[in-house]
C-alpha cells in the first residue's frame, strides 16, 4: 500500500479528470495531507494540449489499489468508473459534479457534490473559501477544465457559477476563453493517430442500471462526417466491447463542437432502449442525428437510463 493519498478522476480520464485531480492535490496540500494526484487512463490530446502549454509532467498512471489504500475521488463517484479494488481501499473525500450511483462506504467521509459544469468550478470555490491562492498554473488547469466540459460554456450543464468562474480565471490567467479554448478543444479533436478501438475508449463511461450494463463513448469534432466515415471499423470494434464485457448496449457519440449536435451510433441486443429513450428510430447504418445534444451527463445518460427501466 502507498503511503500517500491518491487523487484521481474516472477511468478513460477528461480534462476536468486530470486537471481537478491535480488542482485538488495542491489543495490537500494545504490540509497538510500528503497526497499525489495519479490517473486511470492515457492523457488525451486536449488535455495534453493544457499540461504541454502549462510544461506540467502528467499525473502517473495505476492501475488498481491495494486493500486500505486512501484514496480522494474527483469527477467521478460510481465503481464502474472507478479504480480496480476501490471497495476495499478507503475513500477519504470525493468532489463531484455527477449522479450518484451505487456508492457506499464504511466510514464517514468528506462528499461535495454540486450539479455545476465542471469539478473545478466547485474546487475555485473551495479554494477561495480557503483563501488559497489561485496562481497561474492552477488557473490555467481550472479554465482549461470548464471549458472542456462546458464546451466553451455552450453545453446545457453549464451554470451560472461555471461562467463566473472563467470570468474570473481569464484575469488571473490572462487567458482568453475563446481563443485558448478553440485551440485547445481542436487539438482533442484530432483522432487520426487513434486506431478504431482507441477511439471508441477514449472517452468511454460505463452504466449499470436494472441488470443492464452499458457503455455510452463520446468524441468530440468539427466535422461529423469525418468521424462518420470509419463508421465500419468503429463498428467492428464495438462489437468486439459487447462480446468482452457483455455489454447490453455500446452507444457511441459523435459531437459537434462548432454546431453542437451529436450523431450516435448504436449497437447491441437492447438498442430498442435507445429509440425508446429519444422517441426515434435509428437508420439502417444503426445511427441517428440527436439535434442540440451535447452533454452525456444531461441529455444522454438520463434518458437511456429512464428508458432501461
Ligand atoms: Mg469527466
Ligand atoms: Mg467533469
Ligand atoms: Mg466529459
Amino acid at each position: 500500500m502507498e503511503d500517500k493519498v491518491l487523487i484521481f478522476g474516472h477511468k478513460n480520464p477528461d480534462t476536468d479528470s486530470i486537471c481537478s485531480s491535480l488542482i485538488m492535490e495542491k489543495l490537500a496540500k494545504h490540509h497538510n495531507v500528503d497526497a499525489e494526484a495519479v490517473r486511470l487512463g492515457t492523457v488525451n490530446k486536449e488535455t495534453g494540449y493544457v499540461l504541454n502549454y502549462l510544461k506540467v509532467e502528467e499525473p502517473r498512471l495505476i492501475e488498481k489499489v491495494e486493500k486500505g489504500q486512501k484514496l480522494i475521488l474527483v469527477d467521478h463517484n460510481e465503481a464502474a468508473q472507478s479504480i480496480d479494488g476501490r471497495d476495499d481501499a478507503k475513500v477519504l473525500a470525493v468532489i463531484d459534479h455527477h449522479r450518484i450511483a451505487d456508492f457506499i462506504t464504511n466510514e464517514p467521509l468528506y462528499y461535495l457534490a454540486k450539479p455545476y459544469g465542471c469539478t473545478a468550478t466547485l474546487l475555485f470555490e473551495e479554494y477561495k473559501k480557503e483563501g488559497l491562492e489561485i496562481d497561474k498554473v492552477i488557473g490555467t488547469l481550472m479554465i482549461s477544465a470548464i471549458i472542456s466540459d462546458t464546451l466553451l460554456l455552450k453545453s446545457p450543464t453549464c451554470t451560472q457559477k461555471d461562467i463566473e468562474a472563467v470570468k474570473e480565471l481569464e484575469d488571473i490567467t490572462g487567458l482568453k476563453a475563446d481563443e485558448y479554448g478553440l485551440e485547445m478543444l481542436k487539438a482533442g479533436t484530432d483522432l487520426s493517430t487513434y486506431s478504431s478501438e482507441e477511439v471508441i475508449n477514449l472517452d468511454a463511461k460505463e452504466f449499470n442500471a436494472d441488470s443492464k450494463k452499458f457503455v455510452i463513448s463520446q468524441v468530440n469534432t468539427a466535422d461529423i462526417d469525418d468521424v462518420f466515415a470509419r463508421r465500419e471499423e468503429l463498428e467492428f470494434a464495438m462489437e468486439k466491447e459487447i462480446s468482452d464485457k457483455k455489454l447490453n448496449i455500446f452507444i457511441f457519440v459523435i459531437t459537434d463542437i462548432i454546431n453542437t449536435n451529436s450523431k450516435i451510433i448504436v449497437l447491441g441486443s437492447d438498442k430498442d432502449i435507445v429509440e425508446k429513450a429519444f422517441n426515434k428510430k435509428l437508420d439502417e447504418f444503426d445511427s441517428m442525428i440527436l439535434e442540440g445534444v451535447v452533454s452525456r451527463k444531461k441529455q444522454i445518460a438520463p434518458q437511456i437510463l429512464d428508458a432501461a427501466k
